[in-house]
């Protein structure tokens, strides 16, 4: 056997990266456009303490002080000043990707082109989020800076790396999701008559979905306040299942409830069947399918409030979860799934690129459950609907959509009613839904040994006279109706988890040798109990293999032993 001196070093999990102290402003504050570039600008801006507030897909959006401006300028960092005097103002972010639609804006307002399809709009006066034209998707700028969020480009996913087969306890609860539960979900909704976010139907609405979530059975029901667009006030209402295994690990599914029509109507005549009763008939209906089941991870229903405002009650829910240190795994936004301009009519998941696994399990999950087809676009500036504010605060979010451009005639019309959706593609789209959320909330199933926690990550360096090898050496707690464990690895998160041992492995314990310097890694590990069966997932861990790397997760030599 050989003799080796084993230098032993522990993971510190999540040090976020803390930038400089903030300094007083100088000056007046602009609005600035930071080109991406081929080269990404995120380091030298985060080293700078610049404020960044938007994301886009090929440039970013921030607010910059006259100290700031200089420091960027002597950096060499391209910028374009789209405001002067940014200081006290609220900015959207509008879409206005259809012909015509930036000259409206500009006859509204304010209006700065930030590349194709987007534009930043502001008013001398009043409320912009007001004067925005009906039917142009708007987006409020997050509270605070999303710079430090904003993760290095994760590896190409390859194709079919969620190819994981149908499983036949997630295809029973699947199989409650009732069309006719769906369409009374969107009658109910609709009967409001008007969701828009300033009216007393709006709030209505909201205890009646606050009393149809308290109606199931769930651990927690909550509203959430908070204040939107000179100081309106709004409510999102938060249903909660808190998981067995992982109670402070949540995945969301969510939606809007509030809706908008033209101008005129909207404080009386607002039906959003479509958008986004549906979404909320579905959130709705997966909670109650999913109550009487216990899973491993916490599932959170949020129905969120002041989406067509300008996303006000996502980005106060985003931006409290960050602030209260949340561990939101991922984000299922459901916002237009009934209506089908086509049939069959595919699903559409918006993704960013830290979020696009999420997409690949949808298509999978729709493959396994509902016959539903879907299409993955990677966009980070797809941002006009709840899943955006989460990508701000660093949370993996999708949108699933109808379409993408929009193509139901309806929208944000007073004829958005229930008698044009269609129930086929409805109850599909929320099938696939239940079933990627069951799959990620994992069913704990009666027989099964429980599923593993405690998983953590330390480096090895085995040294010989002759070499040394770096080795990641995984630990997790001992599960007690276990007789072995298999330890699972992939290079994309969530994705193509390949088993590292043969036999299964009698202690908790496991030195994977193989790992590649430069190289982030992901494992899981599962229990397997007398009877050959084997448990669910543990929850992934991430593991820089090279230390030192600005990864989440620093491996840092804490202790050395000497020969044994
Ligand atoms: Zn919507």
């Amino acid at each position: 056997m050989k003799r080796l001196a084993v230098l032993i070093a522990l993971a510190l999990a999540c040090v976020l990266a803390a930038g400089p102290a903030p300094r007083p402003v100088s000056g007046p504050v602009a609005l600035v456009r930071i080109p991406k570039g081929p080269v990404s600008p995120t380091a030298v801006l985060a080293s700078l303490g610049i404020d960044v507030r938007q994301e886009l897909a090929t440039c970013l959006l921030a607010l910059a002080d006259r100290t700031d401006l200089d420091l960027l300028r002597r950096r060499g960092v391209r910028f374009t000043v789209l405001d002067r005097n940014a200081a006290r103002r609220e900015f959207l972010v509008v879409g206005t990707g259809r012909p015509g639609d930036f000259e409206s804006l500009r006859a509204a307002g304010r209006a700065v082109a930030v590349e194709p399809g987007t534009a930043v709009f502001w008013t001398d006066a009043g409320s912009p989020a007001e004067s925005v034209p009906a039917g142009l998707p708007r987006k409020a700028l997050p509270p605070r800076s999303v710079l430090p969020y904003i993760r290095p480009r994760p590896a190409a996913i390859p194709s079919g790396a969620a190819a994981a087969a149908q499983d036949p306890f997630v295809e029973t609860i699947v199989a409650l999701v009732s069309s006719a539960n769906l369409a009374a979900g969107v009658q109910t909704l609709q009967d409001f008559q008007t969701r828009y976010a300033a009216t007393t139907n709006c709030d209505a609405a909201a205890e009646s979905l606050y009393s149809a979530f308290t109606a199931l059975g769930l651990d927690e029901v909550r509203f959430e306040p908070f204040t939107y667009s000179g100081g309106r006030t709004s409510r999102n209402v938060v249903a909660e299942k808190t998981g067995e295994t992982y109670p402070d690990d949540i995945y969301i599914l969510c939606s809007h409830y509030d809706s908008i029509s033209p101008a005129a109507t909207r404080e009386t005549l607002a039906p959003g069947a479509d958008d986004n009763a549906s979404g909320t008939a579905a959130v709705l209906e997966a909670a109650r399918v999913l109550a009487p089941f216990p899973t491993d991870f916490t599932v959170r229903f949020v129905a969120f409030s002041a989406e067509e405002w300008g996303l006000y009650g996502s980005r106060a829910h985003a931006f409290a979860a960050r602030t209260a240190g949340e561990r939101i795994l991922g984000v299922i936004n459901l916002d237009m799934i009934g209506y089908a301009n086509t049939v069959p009519e595919d699903l559409e998941y918006i993704v960013n690129e830290d979020s696009a696994w999420l997409a690949e399990l949808f298509l999978a999950a729709g493959g396994h459950y509902a016959a539903l087809a879907g299409r993955k676009t990677v966009d980070a500036s797809i941002i006009y609907s709840d899943h955006s504010p989460f990508w701000d605060q660093g949370y993996p979010a999708l949108l699933a959509i109808e379409d993408y451009p929009l193509n139901n005639p309806y929208y944000h019309q007073t004829s958005d009613t229930l008698d044009k959706l269609n129930s086929g593609f409805f109850t599909g789209a929320t099938r696939a839904s239940v079933g990627l959320l069951a799959e990620l909330a994992q069913p704990v199933r009666d027989g099964y040994p429980r599923t593993p926690a405690g998983l953590a990550a330390a480096a090895v360096v085995y040294s010989s006279l002759f070499n040394s090898l770096r080795a990641i050496q995984l630990t997790w707690s001992t599960q007690p109706d276990a007789t072995g464990y298999n330890v699972y690895r992939t290079e994309f998160s969530h994705l193509s988890y390949a088993k590292l041992n043969d036999a299964p492995l009698a202690a908790a314990v496991f030195v994977d040798e193989t790992t590649a310097a430069d190289q982030t890694y992901y494992y899981v590990v599962t229990a397997v109990g007398s009877t050959g069966l084997e448990s669910n997932r543990s929850r992934e861990l991430e593991v820089a293999a090279n230390s030192g790397t600005a990864a989440a997760l620093a491996l840092t030599p804490l202790l050395l032993r000497g020969p044994r």
